[in-house]
């Protein structure tokens, strides 16, 4: 069943469902957060922003017009919207919001190899859609079950959601919050074109677009004067590297981390190491001015798998090794094999197949299969591999290596964060500067240009591309 199939009416009176006296503790709550929950369904009701004043309003009501869905619906605004086999910069009307969405007024949209295809690709898009997975603004409504943001808050939406109540969060993978699942909540037409055809966003929030409409489990508030476009790419892939080496298995001081990619997640995940103590930073990457920034960002050593491909997985094994062989003072066998010792504490996957051909150096597969087999081959006894990327087709493991050889494997969509209690720890790092996500966005681009960025990102020209708005 839908998360969203019980979703009520806003016309209908909660009353209806609930016995008295639940009715009654939750008005005795809601009433201590300053607003009626039936106070909150007349707004949406009504769409009258004045029903509720003085100072309880102040504190918990969205201030301002637009409250209600109806009030904003036909707010013109512009969007690049993906339909057939073109894309391009639509005029495009609103149809509304739900009692449970947000709309945002975009600021900034991080661009993402993930919809690298949905943006340049050639394959036809049935429903027409507004590609990317994330973004940050400024909420210009509410509907009128919303409480987790106001009208007027900076606001990041996540590519991932949170909402505390489904199984997974309630159960330690809220990576995996069931509002995030096929399923789990409508994606419906958010919007039209000028000949009425209505246009959906891409995984529920679509980003790149004046507008956003989200719901509320995916809105972060955001707290922070921290720039916009470092904001933005705390929806996607710089939130994912620090979340990398901070999350499943935080580095402990002075262990061995390896990182394979040093696109816009592998460089967060090497300042998420660095930031952490790590011990040695190894970096794999076939491009050079990507290693050079891993470098400059705390990598301790890089390597580029074109150079004794044969033999990579030996020689980080090897760097990765203790001081001593003797076993009696700590030491650790040395060799090679599905059973080697040695390896990393933590082996992040970042590199990922090339959906396009890249315009700088190539890697030696581009499935990126090869760097998948050998993250895991690096990954020592009892260490943690955090596999981020996406790979064109299936791996083999040896099978008893697989099963006995103590190694973690997260699959780490979203590198297993916690939104609503991760993105608050880590703009705190950023603003200490512990880590500094702005030195990883290279290019910072306006709505007109969402090819060009992209095409860039296919390239690999860049490194965190942020589209701005406004
Ligand atoms: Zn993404
Ligand atoms: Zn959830």
């Amino acid at each position: 069943m839908s998360a969203r199939s019980n979703t009520p009416d806003p016309n209908d009176d909660p009353g209806c469902t609930q016995s008295d006296a639940a009715e009654e503790a939750s008005a005795a709550r809601d009433s201590e957060a300053g607003l009626s929950r039936r106070a909150m369904l007349m707004i949406g009701a009504t769409g009258a922003a004045g029903l509720v004043t003085g100072a309880a309003a102040q504190q918990t009501a969205p201030a301002g017009p637009g409250i209600a869905a109806g009030a904003v619906a036909g707010m013109p605004f512009r969007a690049f919207v993906r339909y057939g086999t073109e894309g391009s910069v639509e005029d495009l009307r609103l149809r509304g919001i739900k009692p449970t969405q947000v709309l945002v007024r975009t600021r900034g949209s991080c661009g993402c190899y993930t919809v690298t295809s949905s943006v340049l690709g050639t394959f036809p898009q049935n429903a027409p859609a507004i590609p990317n997975h994330s973004g940050m603004g400024i909420v210009e409504a509410v509907g009128a079950q919303v409480r987790r943001v106001r009208v007027g808050d900076r606001v990041l939406v996540s590519g991932t959601p949170w909402c505390g109540q489904c199984h997974q969060c309630l159960t330690g993978t809220p990576e995996w919050c069931n509002y995030l699942a096929p399923g789990g909540v409508p994606n419906d037409p958010i919007a039209d074109m000028a000949d009425g055809t209505g246009v959906i966003e891409s995984a529920v929030i679509g980003g790149l677009s004046e507008i956003i409409v989200a719901y509320e489990e995916y809105c972060v508030p955001i707290f922070s004067d921290l720039p916009d476009e470092q904001i933005a790419m705390l929806g996607d892939t710089g939130a994912v590297g620090i979340a990398a080496t901070s999350v499943y298995d935080p580095v402990q001081i002075g262990q061995n981390v390896v990182i394979f990619g040093a696109g816009p997640i592998g460089l967060a995940a090497v300042q998420g190491a660095r930031a952490q103590a790590a011990g040695k930073i190894i970096v794999i990457d076939p491009v050079r001015y990507r290693r050079e920034k891993a470098l400059e960002f705390g990598a301790t050593t890089v390597l580029d798998p074109n150079e004794d491909t044969d033999t990579l997985v030996d020689r980080i094994r090897e760097l990765c090794a203790q001081r001593t062989d003797r076993l009696d003072a700590g030491g650790q066998v040395a060799g090679n094999g599905p059973f080697s010792m040695q390896g990393a504490d933590l082996v992040v996957e970042a590199s990922g197949l090339d959906r396009f051909p890249p315009a700088v150096e190539v890697g030696p597969d581009p499935t990126g299969l090869l760097a998948l087999r050998q993250a895991w081959e690096v990954t020592a006894p009892g260490g943690s591999l955090v596999t981020l990327a996406v790979q064109d087709g299936d791996i083999a493991f040896p099978a008893s290596a697989f099963c006995l050889s103590g190694k973690r494997i997260y699959g780490g969509q979203m590198a297993g964060m916690n939104v609503m209690r991760d993105t608050e720890r880590f703009i705190t790092a950023m603003e200490n500067g512990a880590v500094n996500i702005g030195a990883i966005i290279t290019a910072t681009l306006p709505l007109d240009r969402v090819k060009e960025g992209f095409q860039r990102v296919a390239d690999r020209t860049e490194l965190g591309v942020v589209f701005t708005f406004g």
